[in-house]
């Protein structure tokens, strides 16, 4: 019986990887030119890390974490998102200590999520994420919001949409989630049994449900926009003029509340209008999290990130016909014809590589017409022909595949033509 690839789960083959290849470039080059340092985590925390960290209100933890008892009794879950465990190594390290504040980090990892698996929805995806941490400067979240729409933009993509809103701060959140009770809590009966337990508890995400979207109450909820105290007016006002500044427009949606818990002030959302990009047309989200490192242990520390799926990104290239230039070939193949000859290749092909020489043979006894074909399916831009005769005198025949034209090299100089002509 054949066992096949778990549900919500894909093989990026040779052909595909390429253009993973080229987008996690794309996002280390442009981290890099935002001087943000890479940081790695272990693909797996103890559970308490993302009930505490994203929230016990969340769906994530709710419903989608892939949790696990280890051979010590441990509980442990497979990372579903990065910001959690980022901060938990950021207070565990103890990188608020070092000089050169903000941190500003990047991630390119793994992420799982127990979801039902639809078009741009995996039970494991990658996600690009960064977080700022340690400052409190709006410039900053506008430098986030540009970081992601760089790479967006640079990639090719046109139909991006960035939707903006604030959360404001601690005092205008709790007088937002005041109105937000006292406007629901008397229809509460009405709506799905998730938003009867947020009620109470994170009345906010009731705004985020996708079965009570319709419901008249949610038009008229009370908006954050109204409960915000001068402070956090201020705040995001200097977030949109740095972004006007940077000539990057947004669309303001007070109904934007991000999914998880620990957001205040800036919340934004990348968008993809491409048509056939499907139901789900969310890119990226992200927003401000002044309240987590203190959660987590650490000193107060103002931090803001994002966090995008490149199967996301992916998806969007395709919806907007960006082909992405995954051209694969071959600096030399060497065909050998005659027991002698085959066996001087597999040394002639080791200096070829060991020159820097991207170079390939045949491994299955092919005849000479399969070979060359074989070397015309790999794109080799030349074919090293070797035959028993040539190799008693010391020489190679060298075909330019480009021009046609051949030409006859000794041995010892095989790997200084090919680099010449490369
Ligand atoms: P959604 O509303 O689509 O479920 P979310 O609020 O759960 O999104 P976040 O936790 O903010 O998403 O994750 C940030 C980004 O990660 C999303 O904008 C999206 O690009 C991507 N993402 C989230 N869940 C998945 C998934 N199951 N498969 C692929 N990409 C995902
Ligand atoms: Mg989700």
């Amino acid at each position: 019986m054949s066992i096949n690839i778990p549900r919500g789960t894909k093989d990026i083959l040779p052909g595909e990887v390429e253009k993973w290849q080229i987008i996690e470039a794309k996002a280390k080059e442009i981290s890099a030119r935002f001087n943000y340092k890479e940081i790695r985590t272990p693909m797996f925390e103890h559970t308490d890390l993302f009930q505490r960290g994203v929230g016990d209100s969340t769906d994530i933890v709710q419903k989608e974490m892939y949790t696990f008892t280890d051979r010590g009794d441990r509980s442990l879950t497979l990372r579903p998102e990065g910001t959690a465990p980022v901060t938990r190594s950021y207070v565990e390290n103890k990188l608020f200590g070092l000089a050169g504040q903000p941190i500003k980090l990047y991630y390119i990892a793994p992420m799982f999520r127990y979801e039902r698996p639809q078009a741009g929805r995996y039970r494991q995806f990658v996600q690009f994420g960064i977080e700022a941490m340690g400052s409190a400067d709006p410039a900053i979240d506008a430098e986030v919001i540009s970081l992601a729409m760089s790479l967006y933009k640079e990639l090719g993509l046109k139909k991006l949409r960035l939707v903006l809103n604030t959360l404001g701060d601690a005092e205008s959140r709790k007088t937002h989630k005041e109105a937000l009770i006292a406007h629901f809590e008397p229809s509460i009966g009405e709506f799905c049994s998730d938003c009867q337990n947020r009620l109470t508890k994170n009345p906010l995400r009731i705004l985020d449900c996708k079965k009570d979207r319709d419901h008249e109450l949610m038009k008229s909820a009370p908006s954050i926009i109204d409960h915000l105290n001068e402070e956090s007016k201020v705040y995001f006002e200097q977030v949109k003029t740095a972004l006007t500044e940077m000539n990057i427009d947004y669309a303001l949606d007070p109904t934007l509340v991000r999914g998880l818990d620990y957001y205040n002030h800036t919340a934004f959302e990348i968008m993809s209008d491409a048509d056939g990009f499907g139901a789900i047309t969310t890119l990226s989200g992200g927003g401000r999290y002044n309240g987590l490192v203190e959660d987590l242990g650490g000193p107060p520390t103002p931090s803001i990130g994002f966090a995008m799926s490149l199967e996301r990104l992916l998806m969007a290239l395709e919806a907007e016909g960006i082909t992405l230039d995954t051209e694969d070939v071959l600096d030399c193949y060497v065909v050998a014809l005659g027991d002698d000859a085959k066996r001087k290749s597999v040394s002639l092909l080791n200096e070829l590589r060991q020159a820097g020489i991207k170079s390939d043979k045949d491994y299955l006894d092919k005849k000479m017409k399969a070979q060359f074909k074989a070397a015309d399916r790999l794109k080799a831009k030349f074919v090293a022909i070797l035959g028993d005769e040539e190799l008693a005198k010391g020489i190679i025949n060298v075909k330019n595949m480009q021009s046609g034209e051949q030409t006859e090299v000794r041995l010892e100089e095989l790997s200084s033509f090919i680099k010449q002509g490369k």
